[in-house]
């Protein structure tokens, strides 16, 4: 990979934007990474240069590409966030230091962590162009996972199984979702891919071209004599998506592989229903396979009329109609809607205020979906989430301290604590802690109790209860003890 690339990739879906930020990080990102490796014997900077690259294809805005680039700065090298922020200004800044939080979750595949870690991605999202970056992290950290050790390969691929991919999906983005699922279902499962890759990548692949053939044969015709423009494409079907399926609905490969599956785009909604009439007109629709996702779109947004009819030979053939719009929606997910909009403004590039359109986005799909109760910050508003330095998550109310957070952690720790480090700075213990602060607690081994002030400033229960049961007598009530008399009032 290299920068012209990147460049070229953003200048083609962002014509006229003056872009020469993306140059200055490449070589600040650059300098900061040289002389470092990747585990595949690549220089380092191969790796924040596919990121951005994904990021420019995903049509990102320009200051997400650019902290793509410099997203492993402040971790893995001698430059810290402050320099980034002084070279690249605050908003580049702040999206580093969301990716760099972020990857300090680590999952433990353990039930309790698996939804924590779910609402700590969403709570996050106040920008979620952070998780954007992280996704195109994660994917190019998955195209070179085969140099990791077994162990930690495994737990990566079923980290981003069970939470990449799917929050992915709920974001609407189906290019980031399938290819990470299919690069995680090699590693995980690597006998099953490869017996699954074979059937379908050289058993079926011809019978599959010549069938194609034969019902673009009998279907063109007819859109061209209702003068629709179309394209017309097979669809690949992700391999982990039939694995899925067979697993499901326990089914043989043939019996799901032999739907086969197109798509058609066409220029306006209109044309999607007079498309859906003909087909419909030329070959019998199974019953109940006739889904509607235009005139009710799925939560995550997704439009597209879907049909399966009984088409040549009679072979069960699944049609997807949409939009070039509808098209791109379904890849990039919001992205695209922020794209588009950026698109029908007329004063050139603005700064857009991605967040908020973002939000504004979340609001309008909200309100049927679980997911959307889920994603709405509202629920988290009286919540925030700390990270120790291991990596687990803790849910805490609101203006929370290192104390609350000592005491969620062990009460031995809370017993034993004596300062406190927030995120890599030495913190004060009656301080509030913020969304997202790593929060490493100093303890002193020798400590037996902790410190009756401690009551004046903590939230939670836990903490308030386990001090009161084991402070030490004050220095006041110790004298009281040996000084007759002064109990009686
Ligand atoms: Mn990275």
């Amino acid at each position: 990979m290299n920068i012209e690339r990147i460049i070229k990739k953003f200048s083609d879906n962002n014509p006229g934007v003056d872009n020469s930020i993306i140059e200055k990080a490449f070589l600040f990102a650059d300098a900061a990474h040289s002389g470092q490796m990747r585990k595949n014997g690549e220089p380092y900077i191969q790796h924040p240069l596919h990121t951005a690259y994904i990021l420019a294809e995903i049509r990102a805005d320009l200051p997400t590409v650019v902290a793509g680039l410099l997203h492993d700065v402040p971790e893995d090298t001698d430059r810290t966030l402050e320099e980034l922020e002084l070279e690249f200004g605050s908003e580049i800044a702040s999206l580093v230091e969301g990716v760099t939080k972020l990857s300090k979750i680590k999952y433990r595949g353990i039930e309790r962590y698996r939804e924590n870690l779910k609402k700590m991605f969403l709570a996050m999202t106040s920008d979620l162009r952070v998780i954007f970056i992280k996704f195109c992290d994660r994917l190019n950290n998955l195209r070179t996972l085969e140099s990791l050790p077994p162990e930690k390969r495994r737990r990566i691929a079923e980290e981003t199984l069970e939470i990449y991919a799917p929050i992915a999906g709920l974001l609407g983005i189906g290019r980031l979702k399938w290819q990470m699922e299919d690069l995680c279902f090699k590693y995980l499962y690597p006998d099953k891919f490869h017996e699954l890759e074979y059937e379908y990548e050289v058993e079926k692949k011809v019978e599959r071209q010549r069938f194609f053939q034969k019902v673009k044969g009998i279907l063109t015709p007819k859109l061209e004599e209702a003068k629709v423009n179309y394209e017309i494409e097979e669809r690949f079907k992700h391999l982990y998506s039939i694995y899925k399926k067979m697993q499901e609905k326990d089914r043989k490969f043939n019996e799901i592989y032999d739907v086969f599956a197109l798509r058609i785009i066409v220029p306006t909604i209109d044309d999607c229903y007079k498309v859906l009439g003909i087909i419909h007109t030329l070959w019998k629709p199974k019953s109940n396979r006739f889904k509607d996702y235009i005139a009710v779109p799925k939560p995550n947004g997704y439009r597209s009329l879907h049909t399966t009819i009984f088409g040549p030979e009679g072979k069960p053939t699944e049609f997807q109609i949409r939009t070039k719009e509808m098209h791109e929606e379904s890849i990039y997910g919001i992205a695209a809607h922020w794209y588009y909009k950026s698109k029908n403004t007329h004063s050139g590039y603005q700064q857009p205020k991605w967040v908020n359109e973002i939000i504004d986005i979340q609001k309008e799909i909200t309100n049927t979906s679980e997911f959307v109760k889920n994603i709405k910050m509202d629920i988290f508003r009286d919540r925030i989430f700390i990270f120790s330095p291991r990596g687990d998550v803790f849910e805490l109310p609101e203006k929370s301290t290192p104390i609350d957070f000592a005491y969620a952690v062990h009460g031995n720790v809370g017993n034993k604590t004596a300062g406190v480090i927030i995120n890599d700075k030495l913190g004060k213990l009656d301080q509030e802690l913020k969304n997202g602060d790593l929060v490493e607690i100093i303890v002193e081994k020798n400590r037996q109790h902790p410190n009756k002030d401690w009551l004046k400033f903590v939230k939670t229960k836990r903490a308030r209860d386990q001090i009161k049961q084991h402070a030490k007598k004050s220095t006041f009530d110790n004298i009281k003890r040996f000084i007759p008399g002064i109990n009686k009032k």
